[in-house]
């Protein structure tokens, strides 16, 4: 992200994505504009937090106009780097890794998985979904080589940490850690943690435990 968005709070930025997608959709059906309890109601966040984030980026909706389609998107584009394609390498082709290289992330904005990493021999020098797979061997020199920086971790939890002391001697700014692992970092390294079991599990109990609550947001 470029230097002006690091004033925008973590909160908010964690929605431009979500922001991003939505106004995308509305852009391919030419709408030009949009008010922020359309976009509430599209993207499920109340619109008095819409207009905060919103007021981050200077895109001062007005009334009875509402936002400005083009304006928004331009902006997202910039400040989401969609300009530029970000090159992001994967490590563990198992079941869910594997799942990831199909998928890859083209569809929603300008990342793109461009090579993934495996131990095991039956798996190394394949190609799943055009994505090559390379040895655990020469991860460093190739992430160096290809100033990736952004690693998805999708291995057995006991081996995370050691692949992540790794991934700290490269360019690798950004890890998306899918194992149970709780990893340590130096600084200046940002780890988002996504453990699929656990949030699960933590929706399965408010199912049961807050069945009629409004959700916090
Ligand atoms: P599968 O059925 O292919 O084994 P899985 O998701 O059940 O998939 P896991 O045991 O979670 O398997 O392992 C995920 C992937 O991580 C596997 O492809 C495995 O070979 C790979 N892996 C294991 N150890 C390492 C390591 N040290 N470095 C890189 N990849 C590893």
């Amino acid at each position: 992200m470029s230097n002006e968005t690091m004033k925008i709070p973590q909160a908010t930025a964690k929605r431009l994505p979500l922001y991003y997608r939505f106004l995308q959709n509305l852009h391919s059906s030419g709408k030009q504009r949009v008010s922020s309890a359309e976009l509430s109601e599209a993207v499920k966040v109340d619109s008095a937090t819409i207009r905060r984030d919103f007021s981050y980026f200077g895109a001062l909706g007005k009334k009875g106009y509402g936002y400005n389609v083009n304006y928004l998107l331009s902006f997202f584009r910039k400040t989401l780097d969609q300009d530029e394609l970000t090159k992001v390498a994967l490590i563990g082709v198992g079941n869910l890794g594997t799942a990831f290289l199909h998928y890859n992330f083209l569809k929603n904005n300008n990342t793109k998985i461009a090579c993934a990493f495996d131990v095991d021999p039956e798996k190394i020098g394949d190609s799943i979904g055009d994505v090559p797979v390379y040895s655990m061997d020469d991860i460093e020199q190739y992430l160096i080589e290809e100033n990736i920086s952004v690693a998805i971790l999708t291995v057995p939890a006991p081996v995370a940490q050691q692949i992540t002391d790794k991934l700290v001697k490269t360019n690798v700014k950004g890890i998306l850690n899918f194992t149970p692992a709780r990893l340590n970092v130096p600084s200046s390294i940002r780890v988002h943690h996504i453990d699929l079991a656990v949030e699960l599990q933590s929706l399965v109990y408010f199912l049961k435990h807050y069945p009629n609550d409004e959700v916090e947001e």
